[in-house]
């Protein structure tokens, strides 16, 4: 058995699910779940009408709903013969833009949302693809269940960000799915959707497909998890930055994570967690070019001759630099400064440290002004902004000798005004002037990805 998860680009037109038609069918033999986001968009634009009642612009928001609507009309239109099926499908989806108005009426009317309504409009994105794709499969001929995840992804009320309550949907899960798999079917649900334990219904938070899928893919011990999205998999570098990067085969979940925070736009590590703990490998494939083999997410991959795996950038860095005497031989002031950027909700994201000065990063200057004042009662700050972080990441960095060298080497003359090697030791992070950031990506990957010696 399989989960599959198409993402929200693999079913944006007719084109894009006739895509996964035949990826469907080419997996019909492994037993494949099919776990389905809602329609490119169609997330954004549920929360945009329900934040436009809000403020009152409820025709604008009625507007958008019609556009939507449409939409959906017209994947359903190109993708299925049977008139008769269209016309049926065509009068699901206006009995849910009717609820939909309502819901927004309702909103413009109290002139407030609460996060369940919230919920309530955002789930109707995975539910009407959902049934626009069960449908089109069963014309095709490949025998489908539509099983709708709110009858077994059961979540705390936390309304738009809910918890899923594991112990509850394990029983639902082995419960309901098994029989409909054994019976020679494929279920296909919605992801990002669930109903608490009153039944009433939820999100797991924006991205929560890829959530829905690990959920199942390690309730029921899948051979594997497959996530369909519109990139390759993780590759060695930013394509825009350098057009020959490559995919990588296969990278473990801890190199998967530092990757996140550099915007890796693949998935989020904790939404699969539930699958790498259970040891389910994790494929990330491109919808749109089905033959690339896509890369493998797996908890503990076999050493890999390669140093360095990816080199990751990130833009809009700012450094904070902290320097007091006081910092010489004490205790706690580490924690007094974290203290500070506790209270604004600021991560920060690298740290080095002297023994008189500390000097941090953070992407979120929203409080910088605020955090500055604060620090400044204690010791001398001084903040540089338009930074950047250049980072080399791989998990055999800590058993390789000489890759520091190679780095600062390839760097040449790009001035380098931090340093950090992640605890985890496989990451080497550095921080650049942001102008010179691409050049960098350029010239590490040259290093590490383009000489024989690599
Ligand atoms: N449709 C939801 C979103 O856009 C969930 C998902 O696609 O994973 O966030």
């Amino acid at each position: 058995m399989i989960v599959m998860k198409f993402g929200g680009t693999s079913v944006e037109d007719a084109r894009a699910m006739n895509n996964v038609i035949d990826i469907i069918k080419r997996e019909q033999a492994r037993q494949p779940i099919v776990v389905i986001s809602a329609i490119a968009g169609a997330t954004n634009t549920l929360l945009k009408a329900a934040s436009m009642s809000l403020e009152g612009q409820l025709d604008e928001a009625h507007a958008r709903l019609n556009r939507l609507l449409e939409r959906h009309v017209t994947i359903a239109e190109n993708l299925i013969d049977d008139r008769a099926t269209i016309q049926q499908l065509i009068m699901s989806f206006k009995r849910r833009f009717e609820e939909l108005k309502n819901l927004c009426q309702g909103i413009a009317l109290l002139g407030e949302h609460t996060t369940r309504s919230l919920d309530a409009i955002a789930s109707v994105g995975e539910r009407l693809s959902s049934l626009i794709l069960a449908e089109a499969l069963e014309q095709r001929g490949i025998p489908v269940e539509l099983v709708d995840a709110r009858s077994f992804i059961i979540t705390s009320d936390q309304f738009t960000a809910a918890t899923p309550l594991l112990e509850h949907i394990e029983v639902k899960i082995k419960e309901i799915l098994p029989p409909i798999v054994q019976s020679g079917k494929i279920p296909v649900t919605q992801g990002f959707i669930g109903s608490t334990l009153k039944g009433v219904t939820s999100t797991l938070g924006r991205g929560g497909s890829d959530y829905t899928a690990s959920i199942i893919g390690s309730t029921l011990g899948a051979q594997e998890i497959q996530i369909w999205t519109d990139v390759d998999g993780v590759l060695t570098a930013d394509p825009r930055i350098v057009p020959q990067a490559q995919t990588l085969e296969v990278i473990s979940f801890r190199e998967a994570s530092e990757l996140a925070y550099f915007g890796a736009k693949v998935l989020h590590p904790s939404t699969i967690l539930p699958a790498v703990e259970k040891k389910i490998p994790v494929i990330v494939l491109n919808s749109k070019k089905p033959d690339r083999g896509g890369t493998r997410i797996i908890a503990n991959p076999p050493h890999s001759a390669l140093s360095v795996k990816s080199i990751a950038s990130k833009k809009g860095i700012t450094v904070i630099n902290i320097q007091s005497s006081r910092m010489l031989m004490a205790y706690g002031f580490l924690e007094m400064i974290f203290s500070i950027f506790n209270k604004y909700k600021t991560p920060v994201d690298l740290v080095s440290t002297s023994e008189v000065a500390v000097s941090l990063t953070i992407d979120n200057p929203t409080h910088l002004e605020q955090i500055v004042i604060e620090l400044e009662t204690a010791a001398d700050v001084s903040v540089l902004t338009e930074k950047a972080i250049i980072c080399a990441i791989g998990e055999s960095l800590r058993s390789t000798g000489g890759v520091a060298n190679r780095i600062f080497r390839a760097l040449g003359d790009i001035n380098v005004l931090m340093i950090s090697q992640g605890a985890s030791e496989i990451n080497m992070s550095l921080v650049i002037e942001e102008e010179d950031i691409d050049e960098a990506v350029r010239r590490l990957h040259a290093e590490f990805f383009e000489r024989k010696s690599a």
